[in-house]
């Protein structure tokens, strides 16, 4: 899953980066406003997570402008947790509002963080499950297991998050791009081979005939 993180603190950007990617999340570090719009309607993004207090554009104004299209540039769907330091009412408010999806207040805890943007990322996707299922496999995003026939299959975190997106979109070629940026974000120098190692892994793991390849475009998962 890409994440997009909006926060203009040092010290909580990278604490909530380091934990994302132990996860397995890609996830992308911007810390002003005007670069945040830039990149939500130019990128696309799983989830997003936005402070409020920015420099160059505050929050509320990259969520107003993100969400309202203006015929230039896209309106922007993902979905948004707001990170605050103001808890009143009134802010919340305003927030759910200006188009913000989830509502998180400083000092938060980096695990419900985490329950957040899964939940956020599955009512987008639009699944009530808190698994997804499909024939004999079964992957559970907040445990990080997968099981095949109801055995535990064991899988690095970038192949979980791989099929993760496969299964997200079955039905759907997912091109290698959005894949690599499901992976790696902006993250450079990844090898263009990276992509085909982790599917020739996934698929020795789990089937060879779950995930098919359509050739110059991407990958797709097909339906029954
Ligand atoms: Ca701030």
């Amino acid at each position: 899953m890409r994440i997009l993180l909006v926060e203009d603190d040092a010290l909580i950007g990278s604490g909530i980066v380091t934990y994302l990617k132990h996860y397995g999340y890609a996830v992308d570090w911007l810390k002003d406003g005007s670069a945040a719009l830039r990149a939500l309607q130019m990128d696309e993004f799983d989830v997003v997570i936005l402070d409020l207090g920015l420099p160059k554009k505050d929050g509320l104004e990259v969520l107003r402008e993100a969400r309202k299209s203006n015929g230039k540039d896209k309106k922007v769907t993902t979905p948004v947790l707001v990170l605050t330091a103001r808890d009143t009412v009134d802010d919340r408010i305003t927030g759910l509002d200006s188009g913000a999806d989830d509502y998180l207040t400083k000092p938060f805890d980096l695990e419900e963080l985490h329950a957040r943007i899964r939940a956020l990322q599955r009512r987008f996707v639009n699944r009530a499950e808190p698994t997804i299922k499909f024939g004999e496999l079964e992957l559970n995003p907040a445990a990080h297991t997968i099981t095949v026939g109801g055995n535990l299959v064991n899988l690095p975190r970038r192949e979980f998050a791989l099929l993760q997106k496969l299964l997200e979109n079955i039905g759907q070629v997912v091109s290698r791009e959005v894949l690599s940026q499901t992976l790696y974000g902006w993250e450079e120098d990844v090898d263009s081979n990276t992509l085909e190692v982790h599917i020739h892994n996934l698929r020795k793991k789990i089937g060879l005939n779950l995930i098919r390849t359509v050739r110059g475009v991407g990958y797709i998962v097909d339906k029954f």
